[in-house]
């Protein structure tokens, strides 16, 4: 018997199958269902067919029932499992691997195995396995992508289907999609341009949708654009999966994107999100501008950075005292999350004291390759580094900057690792009695500090939080937590705000609303440890308050457009989040 889609059954409840398989009429999480449209319903094949399927494979936990009904008697062992014993058994699997890109490897298998097991672990395991899923294992995999890919995990768009995308997104198996995750490949992270191998990103990012904000997977869709790559070593490599060729720029690049926006808003409608992730700068700003107020688009390099980062700032305030307006920040790197987060400073900082955003933009400085952003510079500025164009002499080191400026926060976001050396953590603790700095550069190789080093050189004072996770660190007898001012504590909670709302709109209030919603879930307990940010362990109710706060702002905005606006947001969100228990089948 073959998979077969049918065509939309009538009524929601109806528990008719093709050929006796296993029906799937998305039960416990159909709230996010448009109730006026039936939904599609799969219905699958059984028996080996049914083990080979990963959306409904439940392998050795498949009952006794179920196993005379859709004939796998004889194509299992005897046993029957539950599916807690199958995670337990597959993370004793997981932790044997002592090299990081094996245990990812053993994940990929697990998914593309069974979907709903693969997301139980994530899910019950999540602070172990993020950093594998996600950065820095992630950046590895994408390296050495053209070697570990086996089955396509997303729909790939290079320059050959230009004029069919349209086509090429019928292609996708899943008719109702709510989150695209798409990249061109060109800022992979800190590592650079890797090409059609970037894949790995938007896979990892959607996984962690599911995981973290409870999005469905069968409703995600990873995209990468190949418009080819500047990597010599790719281009050299026989080995390497994408187009063989110098990237297109200029209209051609332009055009290729422009029939991508359009294709995917025609299949699936004006409330699709699009989130773009690991665009290079040149572009970054561009696309995010140009489509903002046409389409549902999210550019998580961009705004979820800077809310996560803001919500840090936000939590730090409650140990420094005082608000955002009393401090003063300095960047290394100012490119797409440098002046992302920069903007959202001085946005917040503007709401709260009503003062016109340049002024508030004067308490941010930006350094880039060249040195500090000063006024002198601007003609030769790209455009998003001119509003950061202060009056002030031209400066050259980091360091000197951070004795001119006095900075009360330094913030890493140059992609180059090792670049607050300890003359300039020293120079900050000299300044201030709590250095706040955060090493934001992923992965860890490019982090701006270790942890250790951070806490080390500021003799213990620093408040310090990167981008790829460290461990605690001892230092002169007492244990620190380094936070992790990752975006993952955001994106997936925004992303499932903007769903649930049926948001048309990205509206940089809706960041300030999750970063505020994000820095109320620090406790005095986390606090006391020297945290910022809470622990990733309770990040599905951290994702659901902060959906209820998107979404809130999205009704108040006039952007969503589910209506009637559910009473309470936070059960709202809760209950339109995957769950990733195993269905009984008939
Ligand atoms: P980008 O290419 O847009 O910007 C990099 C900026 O750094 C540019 O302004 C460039 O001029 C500057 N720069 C490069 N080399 C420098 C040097 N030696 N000294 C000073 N400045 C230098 O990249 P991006 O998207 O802003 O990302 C930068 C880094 O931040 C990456 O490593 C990325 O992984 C990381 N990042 C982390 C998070 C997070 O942890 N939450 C989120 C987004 C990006």
């Amino acid at each position: 018997m073959e998979n077969t889609l049918k065509e939309p059954v009538q009524d929601l409840d109806s528990s008719a199958t093709v050929g006796g398989g296993v029906e799937d009429v998305y039960g416990e999480d159909r709230a996010t269902e448009d109730q006026l449209v039936t939904p599609w319903t799969t219905s699958v094949a059984s028996g080996y067919t049914l083990l080979r399927n990963p959306f409904h494979n439940k392998g050795l936990a498949f009952t006794e029932k179920e196993r005379d009904a859709h004939y796998l008697r004889g194509l299992l062992p005897p046993v029957v499992i539950t599916q807690e014993l199958q995670e337990k058994k597959l993370m004793h699997n997981i932790r044997q691997y002592q090299v990081p890109l094996q245990k990812y490897m053993a994940l990929t298998e697990l998914q593309e195995r069974n979907e709903r097991l693969f997301y139980k672990l994530l899910i019950d395991n999540v602070e172990e396995l993020l950093p594998i899923v996600y950065t820095p294992t992630v950046g590895e995999a994408c390296q050495k992508f053209g070697s570990i890919f086996r089955r396509p995990q997303g729909v790939y768009i290079s320059l050959k289907e230009k004029g069919k995308i349209l086509e090429v997104l019928k292609n996708w198996p899943q008719r109702s999609i709510q989150v695209i995750v798409v990249t061109d490949g060109e800022r992979i992270l800190g590592l650079g341009d890797l090409g059609v191998q970037g894949m790995g990103i938007p896979v990892g990012k959607l996984a962690l949708y599911t995981a973290l904000g409870g999005v469905r997977p069968s409703e995600c869709l990873p995209i990468t654009i190949d418009v080819g790559t500047n990597n010599e070593k790719l281009l050299n490599d026989e080995f390497y999966i994408g187009l063989k060729q110098k990237r297109a720029t200029g209209e051609e690049y332009h055009e290729l994107l422009q029939e991508f926006m359009t294709a995917v808003k025609q299949n699936y409608g004006e409330k699709v999100l699009i989130q773009f992730e690991d665009f290079a700068n040149h572009n970054a700003f561009d696309l995010l501008a140009k489509y903002r107020t046409t389409h549902l688009v999210f550019n998580d390099d961009i705004q979820g950075t800077a809310s996560v980062v803001l919500a840090g700032l936000l939590a730090s305030l409650k140990v420094f005292g005082g608000t955002l307006a009393d401090h003063t920040f300095l960047f290394l790197g100012a490119g797409e999350a440098g002046t992302g987060i920069a903007e959202l400073i001085a946005l917040e900082i503007s709401k709260k004291t009503k003062a016109p955003i340049e002024e508030s933009r004067k308490k941010i400085w930006l350094v880039d390759s060249r040195g500090l952003i000063v006024s002198s510079r601007k003609e030769s500025l790209q455009a998003f580094k001119k509003p950061w164009a202060h009056e002030h002499e031209p400066v050259k080191e980091l360091v000197d900057a951070v004795k001119l400026i006095k900075p009360t926060v330094l913030i890493g976001t140059s992609g180059v690792g090792k670049t607050f050396k300890q003359e300039v953590v020293e120079a900050m603790a000299a300044i201030n009695e709590k250095p706040l700095i955060l090493a934001l550069s992923n992965p860890t190789s490019q982090a701006e500090c270790t942890a250790e080093e951070a806490y080390t050189w500021s003799e213990g004072r620093a408040i310090y939080a990167s981008g790829s996770p460290f461990d605690s660190v001892e230092y002169n007898g007492k244990v620190y937590f380094p936070g992790q001012a990752n975006n993952a504590y955001i994106f997936p909670g925004f992303g499932l705000g903007l769903v649930i709302s049926g948001t048309i709109r990205v509206h940089d209030d809706m960041l300030l609303a999750a970063s505020e919603a994000l820095a109320g879930q620090v406790t005095e307990e986390h606090y006391s440890k020297g945290m910022i940010y809470p622990p990733f362990t309770n990040i599905r109710k951290i994702s659901a308050n902060i959906a209820a706060k998107v979404a809130e702002k999205a009704y108040e905005l006039g952007l969503a457009t589910r209506l009637p606006r559910p009473r309470d947001l936070v059960k709202y969100a809760e209950s339109c989040m995957y769950t990733p228990i195993y269905r009984s089948y008939r």
